[in-house]
């Protein structure tokens, strides 16, 4: 397009054809335009095509949250009527989407947790699964599932597989190389990586990903081309922000996990994580996120977030910044304690989002606001 090192940013809302006989080419597939701003945009292009090759993908299709992209990949793919089966601790929003609103469309779903392969299939055996999809890592006890065995099981009933990678990050774990047909990202996380631009994608089978292109270009949910440009520019240092982020995790869940005043530690680097073993086989790396239960109750715990010095208190991951949550307050204090039982969410866990310090900075400090607490 031009000479310019970094990407252009495109800011237009629809494409002008030089007479009418281009326009029909156009109609007819033999002349390339992108016709108007719902369909697509150059710069959206440029970071679509990015990703797309960073996961290995066949296609990839840029949205405007990775709520957007989970919805449409949802609606898109899964007929009235159908069934999918989702596994437990899973990102609170897709969840509601999942109980809430597609029971109006008639489709009902089986909920296993992420090592239940029994379960998957019988569930594959007694229903018309349309969809599989989790998490992985999932969210906030970082679970892994094992893509290639679930595949395997998934083809042969004709059931996509669709993985959330946001955690893992292409970085640490590409899924569509074990199996799975689909992965969607909140790009808002670690693709953007600097907390400033929300933005999802989903990448994979072209024939899919098409599907998922129809309904969006009804839906909307478009992204901007500022937006794009921003997941362009974090992406430059991708790896080397993981890279930081998988060390200063591994490195904070060691030294948690030999801390006297912490119960648990949930990180799939860590030998005692259910997972580990197939952590191990699918990922270079654990990603930057380690939740961990501290010993004490609600406020024992709020009292050791508030005398940490380095990690601002908020929600969300994948940035340079290091944020710790307290997933009851944060996430699901609407819930009361019965509800929160149930989802297994635990009053005393934490999750610490590590950003890109240095490790002695966010360790001094972790050690300092434990001993704030009895
Ligand atoms: C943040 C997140 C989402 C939602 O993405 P948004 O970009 O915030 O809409 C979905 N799945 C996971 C695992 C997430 O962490």
């Amino acid at each position: 397009m031009s000479d310019t090192l970094a990407t252009p940013v495109c800011l237009n809302s629809t494409y002008w054809f030089k007479d009418t006989e281009e326009l029909i080419a156009y109609q007819e597939n033999k002349y390339q335009s992108y016709e108007y701003g719902r369909y697509g945009n150059p710069t959206t292009k440029t970071c679509e095509e990015k990703i797309r090759m960073l996961e290995g993908g066949e296609d990839c299709l840029l949205s405007s949250s990775g709520m957007n992209a989970a919805i449409c990949m949802l609606l898109a793919l899964v007929p009235a009527n159908g069934h999918i089966v989702t596994t437990t601790d899973c990102y609170r929003r897709t969840r509601q989407f999942v109980q809430t609103f597609m029971p109006k469309m008639g489709i009902t779903c089986t909920v296993l947790d992420p090592s239940d392969y029994d379960g998957l299939e019988k569930a594959l055996n007694e229903n018309d699964c349309s969809l599989y999809f989790s998490e992985s890592p999932t969210n906030p006890y970082l679970r892994c599932v094992d893509v290639e065995r679930i595949s395997k099981l998934c083809k042969p009933k004709n059931c996509i597989v669709c993985v959330d990678g946001t955690f893992a990050t292409p970085v640490n774990s590409k899924a569509l190389s074990r199996g799975a047909d689909l992965v969607i990202h909140s790009a808002s996380k670690y693709l953007g990586g600097h907390n400033d631009v929300l933005a999802g994608c989903i990448v994979g089978d072209k024939e899919l990903v098409a599907k998922c292109r129809q309904f969006h270009n009804i839906m909307g949910g478009v992204l901007d081309p500022h937006a794009a440009y921003l997941v362009l520019r974090g992406m430059k240092t991708l790896s080397l922000r993981v890279a930081r982020h998988n060390d200063n995790a591994m490195r904070l869940a060691t030294l948690l996990e030999a801390h006297p005043k912490i119960d648990v530690v949930h990180y799939p680097g860590l030998p005692s994580h259910p997972d580990h073993e197939v952590a191990k086989r699918y990922m270079s790396g654990f990603g930057g996120v380690v939740s961990f239960e501290v010993k004490g109750d609600l406020w024992a715990t709020a009292k050791f977030i508030d005398a940490c010095n380095l990690p601002y208190i908020a929600p969300s991951l994948g940035g340079v910044e290091s944020l710790i949550e307290q997933p009851t307050i944060v996430s699901y204090w609407d819930y009361g304690a019965e509800q929160r039982a149930e989802l297994g969410i635990k009053d005393n866990l934490v999750r610490y989002a590590c950003g890109i310090e240095d490790f002695e900075d966010i360790a001094s400090d972790v050690l300092q606001a434990l001993e704030q607490i009895d």
